[in-house]
């Protein structure tokens, strides 16, 4: 079973991606001079990216990714088909964007 690396990064408004270097305060405001706040945050697994769906905070990217991780799971009990129940939280969830 392949192992599912989630990695999440930041982009700025135009675009770019957001090196680590730059510093930011937690709400995504630039701390260094010059450059534009993070604008939004992608998840990526070595397996899918998330480039459709991006998120304005990093909390929601990861837990997309973290979904993900836990979709690939084999099913216990459960049947793979997705059900009601599964609807109405994917719904909450878009709610939360
Ligand atoms: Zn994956
Ligand atoms: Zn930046």
């Amino acid at each position: 079973m392949p192992r599912h690396s989630i990695t999440v990064t930041a982009y700025h408004a135009d675009g770019t991606i957001c090196p680590s270097e730059h510093r930011h305060t937690t709400g995504g405001s630039p701390l260094t001079e010059g450059w534009t706040g993070r604008k939004r945050f992608l998840a990526t697994c070595s397996c899918k990216q998330w480039t459709s769906n991006p998120s304005s905070t990093k909390t929601y990217a990861a837990e997309q990714g973290r979904r993900h991780r836990s979709d690939q799971l084999p099913a216990k009990s459960a049947p793979p088909s997705k059900g009601p129940a599964v609807v109405r939280e994917l719904l909450r969830c878009d709610a939360e964007e």
